[in-house]
């Protein structure tokens, strides 16, 4: 297992987790069913992460178009990315845009700017 993720995939695991940890929430909040105030607070919240998985959604979607495809060299699958470096989708082959790091050590400072190392 590589330690590194697609960036898109992991916003979108995200996304996902934030919409089941809204409906758990809600769903601590049927057990207050007789503190009607406690309920409401735990209803709110639940929407609330619910809300928020929906921007974070709207938020990939945009990412997405800027987001460029390229050819895993890999699996040979189409795969976006993001940033200078970002592993494949599939098989998280790391991958680049930038022919100064082709074929060094993978790390995740690259994509942060004025990092010396
Ligand atoms: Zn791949």
């Amino acid at each position: 297992m590589k330690p590194y993720k697609n960036k898109i995939n992991r916003i979108r695991t995200f996304a996902l987790s934030l919409i089941f940890i809204g409906f758990i929430i809600m769903y601590i909040g049927i057990f207050f069913r007789n503190h009607q105030v406690i309920m409401l607070i735990f209803m709110l919240l639940g929407v609330v992460a619910i809300i928020a998985s929906t921007a974070v959604y709207a938020w990939i979607g945009m990412l997405s178009t800027k987001a460029i495809q390229v050819e895993c060299p890999n699996c040979g699958k189409h795969t976006k990315m993001l940033g200078r470096v970002d592993m494949c989708m599939y098989c998280r082959e790391p991958l680049t845009l930038d022919p100064n790091l082709e074929g060094k050590e993978f790390d995740e400072d690259y994509n942060r700017k004025n990092s010396k190392s």
